[in-house]
């Protein structure tokens, strides 16, 4: 099926700009349902926001808080939060009085009860956002009567960043779809310095002090500034050098 297909398949079902009825907070009954028993796919910009929240180094959040599991893309695996070993499966980040770590919660938990879905074509570069609402029968948030509809929910739960991460994220992913790995296979040297790259921004910012990355690169000084601060602007970076290393075409130049 070519992305045309899918495309066509989609935008059928997806919401558009229709409204929707929902609202949660903690006085619906069904207050922290949904995070027991979850299954939450993170992305990069989801684990920089949490460890950071944490205060935790990525190598560590990555090893004490996730497991892998073969996802959709055939040549590289996803990342899924652990959840607690209780009656429950409760999500490691809830309390009685709801998420711990709420100001920073992952793109799923922020953008339900929409599904985004982002299609497009690695060779086009092309990305596009569809959006979809969810029906779970235990969530009474679809029966409260503030009135939303795809903006003022992406507004209101201040996906902005997430969503321009992650659509970044999705470039990346669209690159490891065409296994760009080829004749090195799955989870030899260049997997994993992707892996690195996507999933331990910390350990990636060892490794570009280690072999002097920043200086093999003609960078503006301002962006070389924000990259020295900002984890997520290192993320924008390696996304550009794993593509400049896997493909050799990225907006970086060589020195
Ligand atoms: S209203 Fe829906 S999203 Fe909110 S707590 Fe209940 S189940 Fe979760
Ligand atoms: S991160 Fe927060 S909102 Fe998301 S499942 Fe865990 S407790 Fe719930």
């Amino acid at each position: 099926m070519t992305n045309d297909n899918i495309q066509d398949r989609i935008a059928g079902e997806a919401i558009g700009t229709a409204t929707f009825n929902f609202d949660c907070h903690p006085r619906v009954a069904c207050f922290t349902v949904c995070c027991k028993n979850v299954n939450l796919t993170l992305y990069p910009y989801d684990i920089i926001r949490i460890k950071n929240h944490l205060s935790l180094d990525s190598e560590d959040f990555i090893r004490s808080h996730t497991f892998l599991v073969k996802g959709d893309n055939p040549f590289f695996p996803t990342v899924k939060l652990k959840l607690k070993d209780d009656v429950e499966s409760s999500c490691p980040f809830l309390s009685k009085q709801g998420c711990t770590v709420y100001s920073n919660r992952p793109s799923a938990c922020r953008t339900y009860p929409l599904e985004r879905g982002v299609i497009g074509s690695s060779e086009r570069s092309t990305i596009k956002d569809l959006y979809f609402l969810t029906d779970h029968s235990y969530c009474l948030g679809h029966n409260e009567p503030k009135e939303m509809d795809v903006n003022k929910w992406i507004r209101s739960q201040q996906l902005h960043d997430y969503n321009m991460m992650n659509g970044l994220w999705a470039e990346i992913d669209m690159l490891f779809r065409d296994n760009p790995w080829k004749g090195e296979g799955s989870g030899r040297e260049k997997q994993q310095l992707a892996f690195m790259v996507c999933y331990n921004i910390d350990g990636f910012r060892r490794f570009c002090n280690i072999h002097k990355l920043f200086e093999q690169f003609k960078l503006a000084k301002d962006f070389k500034n924000r990259i020295k601060k900002e984890d997520s602007e290192l993320m924008k970076f390696g996304f550009e050098w794993l593509k400049h290393i896997l493909t050799g075409k990225s907006s970086l130049q060589i020195r």
